[in-house]
């Protein structure tokens, strides 16, 4: 069998530590031998980011723009050790932080299910996707302490120097206040990424707040999302049988605990870092989630929601064995090699990257698998890879399909 031609080049982004390891050994054990891989790479290695001053950053997320679709390891977010650790010029920011901002997207993250690692909630037999505004709400707040009685107001001042004020409170005692923002072109830029997800997947999207509440606030994320799905998606919606709808925030998550899953999950920033840590724990593991950042111009950034896995990496340094699961890092390679064979009208690649995700499926079901699944699984006695020969185990049973 000859190797699956590509046309357009992923924009590849290594990465750091155990994962920079795996990344390598998934490449020559799974992509190579099947596919002619064209990729432009972009070393985000922390030590290449020092040396490029964080340039490489910067110009991967351009060539995001320019192909459309990159494939990404995780990385280091440096801190005070790293700074030591790595002798950096700086504290480069967050690459995922940097890629984002210029993108400017919305992160869909999706638990991939397997047979024997069941959910904590009985009734959820599809994975459920959540969606988090990434931009402002308490995460980009001023906040005040009151030390004692006084009037607090709300004032802004217009470029004309015309002043709108409301007030929070006539304090008789001391207290705490707190000044919240959004943007109105944030919220549209999520709603449409949300929007074309759903679409994307085929599934229906949930989104709620609590405009009931704050009725000029939250009000706005509601009339937000309603306007643009009225004017620009209600009829690509009903052709698909897939459906929009609002709700309050409680009534959701008394929803979502009901439900069998299989939908999108659009959440505000907050409710977004709460709820996802609750979905992906209540499904199982890190590292069987896929996270895809989606900009609302339609490029896509694919990667593992885990990070660079330190501990194992500083195991591996010392010559011991490790057994990391690779699975959201191929599945973040799956995902790029999709949408690239979607983009291309490349029928080969879909079929691969389909094949590569159920010999990953099938490895685990049939009782082979890394020792943070053996940990949870509901097989008993599974058999524990190390973390090279879980990769060597999926390319057999990539072989047998393909
Ligand atoms: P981590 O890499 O996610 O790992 C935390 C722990 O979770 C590991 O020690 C391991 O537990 C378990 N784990 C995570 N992924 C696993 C996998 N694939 N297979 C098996 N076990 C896995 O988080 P961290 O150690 O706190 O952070 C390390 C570095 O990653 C940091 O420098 C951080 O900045 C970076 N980070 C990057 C991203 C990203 O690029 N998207 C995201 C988060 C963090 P046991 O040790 O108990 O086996
Ligand atoms: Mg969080």
């Amino acid at each position: 069998m000859g190797k699956i031609k590509m046309t357009t080049p992923l924009v590849e982004m290594d990465g750091d530590e155990m994962m920079r390891i795996l990344w390598k050994i998934i490449k020559d054990e799974l992509l190579f031998p099947f596919i002619d891989l064209k990729t432009e790479y972009y070393d985000l290695g922390l030590e290449h980011r020092n040396e490029t001053d964080d340039r490489v950053t910067f110009e991967s997320a351009e060539a995001t723009k320019k192909y459309g679709v990159a494939v990404k390891c995780a990385t280091i977010t440096p801190n005070a050790a790293r700074m030591t650790e790595y002798d950096l010029k700086e504290m480069w920011k967050s690459p995922n932080g940097t890629i984002r901002a210029i993108l400017d997207g919305t992160v869909f993250r999706t638990p991939i299910p397997v047979k024997c690692i069941e959910p904590c909630v009985k009734n959820w037999k599809k994975p459920i996707t959540i969606a988090r505004h990434a931009y402002g709400d308490v995460y980009k707040a001023s906040e005040m302490k009151i030390p004692c009685a006084g009037k607090a107001e709300l004032v802004f001042t217009d470029e004309n120097g015309n002043e709108t004020r409301e007030l929070i409170h006539n304090f008789k005692s001391a207290g705490i206040i707190q000044g919240q923002h959004n943007i109105e072109q944030s919220i549209e830029s999520f709603a449409r990424s949300c929007f074309n997800y759903a679409i994307d997947t085929k599934q229906d999207l949930w989104f709620a707040s609590k405009d009931t509440i704050s009725k000029k606030y939250d009000h706005t994320f509601k009339d937000i999302f309603n306007e643009i799905y009225e004017t620009e998606y209600a009829d690509r919606f009903k052709a698909l049988g897939i459906e929009y709808f609002y709700t309050l925030i409680d009534d959701a998550v008394a929803r979502v605990m009901k439900s069998e899953g299989g939908y999108i999950w659009a959440c505000k920033n907050y409710d977004g870092d709460v709820m996802s840590d609750m979905i992906s724990s209540a499904f199982g593991s890190l590292a069987m989630m896929t996270s895809v950042l989606v900009s609302p111009d339609g490029y896509y950034e694919y990667e593992a929601a885990h990070g660079t896995v330190q501990r194992h990496y500083y195991k591996h340094l010392k010559g011991e064995e490790t057994s990391t699961n690779s699975v959201a890092t191929i599945f973040a390679w799956t995902g790029a090699l999709r949408k690239r064979g979607e983009l291309d009208a490349n029928p080969e690649l879909v079929h691969f990257a389909d094949c590569l995700e159920k010999a990953c499926i099938e490895t685990i079901e049939s009782g082979k698998m890394t020792k943070d699944l053996a940990l949870i699984t509901t097989i008993p006695n599974p058999v524990v890879l190390n973390s090279e020969n879980f990769i060597k185990t999926v390319r057999e049973n990539l072989k047998k399909m393909l």
